[in-house]
């Protein structure tokens, strides 16, 4: 356009210089509405081939370390942390305590939760960040008539999100970040009863159709896939990660800390009072489409048409 021609548009039409946005429709990274994260909890050494298999599978995980299982020899140190590079590690407290016994104080159950953050923090250097960290609870989320006071000890000290063992069966994102509940554990109940389990699920992930951003999040233990304890090992795991990094599917596979700073930033955007901008006031860029055009709206930046 000439620059004439541009003056003339500017000076007839202000301010519809842009056009207005009437549709805005977020998504993950990759224009997608599905991702997929996993939770593997104690930080055994066990987790050493689960790592390897997400590793293959370009797969992220968060794994939720004991401060206990954190060796404590210089050598070991160094290969335990290497082997969770690129993935998340989150608090899950120090000895493992189980929260609901009334002779765990709430300053016990403080002090221990504590005390797990600053032994990963004293092990993991700068790839933990003692002000925003996840918490998942030993055992389960505890019954106590202190527990909201617990959950504010819990935030006070650096947690964004936490969760329990519950279960929902659903791809819904949590109301709650401090009762972020899985859609299921990776293997069958005791009981086998239902289908809280990871491959049929994950089967109805890939089939699901509803709009908006969708979740599946599965959890476990490495030493329960080892030994099949709930009915399904590693075999059963692989063919969930084939299926979910399958041609055909497109679904974005993250640690729960990068879905939680991601869904907050695709929360945050806002559009502009004259509507022709879509702004993005967060630190992390967020995928969309305005009126149908896919855009990626930069991080402190804004998208129009
Ligand atoms: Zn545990």
């Amino acid at each position: 356009m000439q620059i004439k021609d541009r003056l003339r548009r500017l000076k007839n039409c202000p301010p519809f210089i842009f056009s207005e946005i009437t549709d805005v429709t977020v998504y993950y990274p990759g224009y997608t509405n599905k991702a997929v994260t996993f939770s593997y909890d104690d930080g055994l050494k066990l987790d050493a081939q689960l790592v390897s298999l997400f590793n293959e599978y370009g797969i992220k995980a968060t794994f939720n370390l004991m401060g206990n299982s954190i060796p404590t020899n210089t050598s070991d140190l160094a290969g335990y942390v290497a082997m969770y590079e690129g993935h998340e590690v989150a608090n899950h407290s120090m000895t493992h305590p189980d929260m609901s016994k009334a002779n765990v104080t709430l300053e016990a159950a403080t002090n221990d939760i504590v005390r797990g953050r600053d032994a990963i923090s004293a092990a993991f250097g700068n790839k933990f960040n003692t002000s925003k960290w996840g918490f998942v609870w030993p055992y389960s989320k505890p019954g106590r008539g202190d527990i909201a006071q617990l959950e504010q000890n819990i935030k006070d000290a650096g947690a964004v999100y936490i969760r329990p063992v519950s279960t929902t069966n659903s791809f819904d994102l949590p109301t709650d970040w401090f009762l972020w509940e899985p859609t299921c554990k990776d293997a069958y109940l005791k009981d086998g009863s239902n289908y809280d389990y990871m491959t049929p699920l994950t089967n109805a992930f890939i089939a699901d159709n509803t709009e908006g951003l969708r979740l599946l999040y599965i959890w476990g233990h490495a030493a329960d896939l080892a030994t099949k304890k709930y009915g399904a090992g590693y075999s059963e795991l692989e063919a969930v990660l084939t299926k979910l990094t399958g041609g055909g599917v497109n679904i974005w596979s993250a640690t729960n800390m990068e879905i939680y700073d991601y869904v907050n930033a695709a929360n945050a955007i806002q559009i502009s009072a004259d509507g022709t901008r879509v702004e993005n006031n967060s630190d992390i860029d967020v995928y969309a489409s305005l009126n149908g055009q896919n855009v990626i709206i930069p991080a402190h930046g804004y998208s129009a048409l």
